[in-house]
């Protein structure tokens, strides 16, 4: 696009050319600008000095409505004080693509001796808390509850974290939005047991428990 009038190539605001004012939808000058040294010419000293004031306030106002759409407002005020940083910083799924498998996170236990296991299952993350049963031939979970994440924090138990267990992309995650990961002493790798009924997690997940 080209200006009809100026030639000029470099842009357009809703029409109006940036370069001289002419607008070719409406076909007139949205605005134009003139040398004061040619207008002192064209006109009396009077005029001049009018249209200089005029062009002076329009001007200042231009840029005090732009100041003050930016002031603080009640509402605003209102919206910041009930920002949630720790539920609008909450880690999810989506934040550890393309690694959104079905898969462990993060492996632990708590200070009563539960394991705390953090999964992604279908794309979505769960945070339960159980006891292992080992009364039969096959382990299974006990007492088994879902923690609802309120913030990252949440992800985390408040004893101890496998680390051969965990997932290092979330791991890291965690530790850049500043969560303390109370890791315990490095142990080989387990090996994988398809025969185990946790499989493909470390630890157990909702489904795992019998209705
Ligand atoms: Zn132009």
């Amino acid at each position: 696009m080209e200006c009809p009038i100026c030639k000029n190539t470099r842009g357009f605001a809703c029409g109006t050319c940036i370069e001289c004012g002419y607008n070719y939808l409406d076909n007139t000058y949205h605005f134009i600008e003139v040398r004061t040294e040619l207008l002192e010419r064209l006109v009396s000293p009077e005029v001049f000095e009018y249209l200089v004031a005029e062009h002076d306030k329009w001007k200042k106002k231009w840029w005090l409505n732009i100041l003050e759409a930016n002031i603080m407002r009640k509402e605003w005020f209102d919206k910041l004080n009930q920002y949630d940083f720790e539920e609008a910083n909450i880690i999810y799924a989506h934040d550890l693509r393309p690694y959104v498998y079905n898969k462990t996170l993060l492996y632990g236990y708590t200070c009563e001796r539960e394991t705390f296991h953090v999964y992604i299952k279908n794309e979505q993350i769960y945070v339960v808390v159980y006891n292992n049963d080992y009364s039969t031939d096959r382990i299974k979970p006990k007492n088994m509850r879902q923690i609802k994440v309120t913030s990252n924090r949440d992800y985390v138990p408040d004893k101890r974290l496998y680390p051969e267990r965990c997932d290092y992309n979330f791991c890291k995650l965690l530790k850049e939005k500043g969560v303390h990961l109370p890791f315990t002493t490095w142990s080989e790798p387990v090996e994988i047991d398809l025969e185990d009924p946790r499989y493909p997690y470390y630890g157990f997940t909702l489904e795992d428990v019998e209705a």
